[in-house]
């Protein structure tokens, strides 16, 4: 059983490139899962997906933890522990990442004993891969890494899934998968199928016991008291707000009731202070402003160029 988990951010259509893969296994008469995993409720925030493909009946339920190939769409993920891209790899596992780094720099930087390979981003530096186009190209090499899946029928699993966002978006689609298809042409079957049994001769319990446990013991880091403050949301963000104190009219009574994650806080002048620690860049408060004084910066932008800037001085 091959067994695939892709690693992305809310929005980055992690869920679709699934669907695509599990579509292009299918057409090539595997029996395929594919479902995806939400961790949080918004753009931006980490999520996986995953894809079983076996030959014979699928038993297993539930997210994969010895994947045989791990795609990363987003590279900020993969040192980040909460969005668990490393976890339960073995040397067997081939790690794919879409980075503008390449793969042997990311082994070594991460000490990983198996294949890493780095999908660029995008073939001319000039034009990168779009956002939305990205996953069509994760599950172009994909295809070709696993060896089982031909061309013809790569494209045709696009054309089906893709056919309801028109022909242009097709088109995007089609050529970066296309052209990362024929980027790994020297890499093609390096993902080995997993040993796992596909649990065909499984004996099911009529019933399992599980006795309850006290949520102390369960879930303590969500019973103890201010656990959002102990979590660090703010490493969700991917663009973020700024206030430009010149055109704030110091009304944080507003801005600061509708975010919905009560990080603005109100400085000792009256003025809204974000704290970018837990702040998730849902932009509410850009929206709510009446005064239009919030901008929203990607974080790539901010980080380059406007290093210690958002708050007022
Ligand atoms: S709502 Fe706008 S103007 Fe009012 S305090 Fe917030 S940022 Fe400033
Ligand atoms: S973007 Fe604005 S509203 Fe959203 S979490 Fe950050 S400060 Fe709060």
């Amino acid at each position: 059983m091959y067994r695939i988990r892709l690693h992305g951010r809310g929005g980055q259509g992690i869920k679709t490139a699934g669907r695509l893969l599990g579509t292009a296994f299918f057409r090539e008469g595997f029996e395929v899962q594919d479902a995806p995993r939400y961790g949080a409720e918004r753009r931006g925030a980490p999520i996986f997906a995953y894809v079983r493909a076996s030959r014979s009946a699928i038993n297993q339920r539930g997210i994969i933890r010895r994947p045989d190939l791990v795609i990363v769409v987003d590279d900020t993920l993969v040192t980040m522990p909460v969005a668990g891209v490393l976890a339960g790899v073995t040397p067997d596992t081939v790690l794919l990442i879409h980075s503008s780094k390449t793969g042997e720099r990311w082994r070594q930087r991460l000490n990983f004993p198996g294949l890493v390979l780095g999908l660029p981003d995008g073939a001319d530096p000039e034009h990168p891969l779009e956002p939305r186009f990205v996953g069509a190209a994760c599950i172009g090499a994909a295809a070709r890494l696993l060896g089982v899946i031909a061309r013809p029928t790569l494209i045709q699993a696009l054309q089906h899934e893709l056919a309801p966002m028109g022909d242009t978006v097709m088109a995007h689609n089609l050529k970066a998968a296309i052209n990362a298809y024929d980027l790994f042409a020297d890499h093609t079957g390096c993902v080995q199928e997993g040993k796992d049994s596909p649990a065909i001769h499984y004996d099911k319990p009529a019933w399992i016991e599980l006795p309850p446990e006290p949520v102390a013991v369960a879930a303590p880091a969500i019973q103890v008291t201010a656990t959002s403050e102990a979590l660090p949301t703010g490493l969700w963000r991917t663009v973020r707000p700024v206030i430009d104190y010149k055109r704030c009219h110091s009304c944080p009574w507003i801005c600061g009731t509708l975010c919905p994650d009560s990080t603005i806080n109100v400085n000792s002048e009256g003025f809204p202070e974000i704290d970018y620690q837990h702040c998730k860049g849902c932009l509410i408060c850009l929206a709510s402003c009446p005064h239009h004084a919030i901008q929203a910066i990607p974080e790539q932008e901010f980080n380059e160029t406007v290093k210690g800037g958002g708050q007022r001085s």
